[in-house]
């Protein structure tokens, strides 16, 4: 834990982290001691972890990097975390992340952009550590930290594992509880961790998933022992290559990698086969929808009377939208626009509802593939490695979302994905390969994942 707090505080320029908390990790840090000594160690004893600012930490500021969350200290601990410290692990602090976990580049942040330590060959370009969950994986990455929780709505494990050379894990929508994690489209919202391997990312879901009454769309299913399954192998498993993922312009770089992941695969004794995800070029323009319309409903609550900021009127509604002018980022406000606009009277039908039904295409779409035979899907994890800071935020925020490409269709349609480093592109950084699998079968990732590893 001394160790890891020393880390953070010389590597402050990367911005991962919004709030260090050493008073409290070292109390922490010295209950495990005593729990360890007692022969009373939990699974996570003393494994120093950071927490995505979107997790409500009990009297530690929470803020979802949002203004309009400007200095809140929850009541409350969210279940995620809570089960994380039930078994031991240590709180180093907050991490950053894009406001209420709209982007994918974690530059929406009211804290400022994290840097992501990896830098292209021959050059100091600073480049982004993907988004939302930007400081965890940047975090984890440059070691300030053994692991880090994060939130996945659209790919906000996925992508940023894939940015930083680290391993992110986007469980089945209702393995882990939501309680306690500020929203931002709850059919979508997951919760899961990003570390350095595989099998790390395994123990540490372990921890992190399970039923909690306090969160009626979480499964009441027993939670497997994923470290169990890391080992495993993929003998006799099938693996699917979705064509549709085929996309014109992706680099060859990340198709040769694709096709080296399947061999890498078959090489274990696996077998693969081609599937066919029909509804995929749907995907991104329909989470573009549903997302905004769960969020501009969700962000209502922000009032300025229940939490964080309030800038004062001439009567409450006056109140209400200057706090809201001042307190939420231009990211947010666009996503807020786009969320009424679509769940607007005359406009519910044409988009809500239309994008809803193309959320149903999508999902059957991977239960065909399923029913098929196919045990696991191999796709990338990202159209390109990391960009640079500066790049596309604002500038194009269309561009931005095309980001998201391989990831939303997972989220739409509930389902299992793990982002796995797969190898360094021409320039030397990191790219990613992301294995979908069955719902609640989370084990053969972790297996397949080990393989790719
Ligand atoms: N990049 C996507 C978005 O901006 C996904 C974000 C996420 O998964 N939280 O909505």
């Amino acid at each position: 834990t001394r160790a890891h707090l020393a880390a953070m505080e010389k590597a402050e320029a990367l911005n991962a982290y919004v709030l260090a908390t050493p008073d409290k990790a070292l109390a922490m840090a010295a209950e495990s001691d005593r729990r360890i000594a007692a022969g009373e160690a939990g699974p996570l004893e003393g494994i120093p972890l950071g927490v995505k600012d979107l997790f409500a930490t009990e009297g530690v500021r929470t803020t979802a990097c949002s203004a309009i969350l400007d200095n809140f200290h929850p009541p409350y601990e969210s279940t995620v975390t809570h089960q994380l410290w039930r078994d031991g692990a240590v709180m180093l602090g907050k991490l950053n992340n894009d406001e209420f976990a709209m982007g994918s580049s974690n530059e929406t942040s009211a804290f400022g952009p994290v840097v992501n330590p990896w830098r292209r060959k021959g050059s100091n370009v600073k480049l982004v550590p993907g988004g939302s969950s930007g400081g965890s994986a940047a975090a984890v990455a440059a070691r300030l930290c053994l692991g880090a929780t994060a939130t996945d709505t659209g790919g906000s494990i996925r992508q940023p594992a894939a940015f930083t050379g680290t391993v992110g894990i986007k469980p089945t929508y209702g393995r882990c509880s939501r309680w306690g994690i500020v929203a931002f489209a709850s059919s979508l919202d997951q919760a899961g961790p990003i570390a350095k391997t595989v099998r790390d990312s395994a123990i540490l879901l372990r921890s992190m998933a399970g039923h909690d009454p306090k969160d009626t769309t979480s499964a009441d299913l027993p939670v497997p022992d994923f470290e169990a399954a890391v080992t495993r192998g993929v003998k006799g498993l099938r693996i699917g290559i979705p064509k549709e993922y085929r996309l014109d312009g992706m680099p060859a770089e990340i198709e040769a990698l694709w096709q080296k992941g399947a061999e890498w695969l078959k090489a274990a004794g696996a077998e693969i086969v081609e599937v066919s995800l029909p509804h995929t070029k749907y995907a991104l323009p329909a989470y573009y929808i549903v997302a905004p319309a769960e969020a501009s409903s969700n962000l209502a609550r922000y009032d300025g009377v229940r939490y964080g900021l309030r800038v004062p009127g001439k009567d409450i509604v006056e109140m209400y939208e200057k706090t809201r002018a001042a307190g939420f980022g231009r990211e947010v406000k666009r996503r807020i626009m786009i969320g009424t606009y679509v769940l607007s009277a005359g406009y519910y039908d044409a988009y809500y509802l239309r994008a809803q039904k193309v959320r149903t295409l999508i999902k059957r779409d991977f239960e065909q593939a399923y029913a098929s035979g196919v045990d696991a899907i191999l796709a990338p994890a990202t159209p390109s490695s990391a960009f640079g800071l500066g790049e596309k935020v604002d500038a194009s925020p269309v561009e931005m979302y095309l980001n998201d490409v391989f990831t939303v269709t997972v989220n739409m349609a509930g389902l299992p994905g793990i982002a796995v480093p797969a190898g360094l592109d021409a320039q030397g950084l990191p790219l990613g390969l992301q294995l979908i699998g069955r719902p609640f079968d989370e084990e053969t990732l972790f297996a397949a994942g080990q393989v790719i590893e």
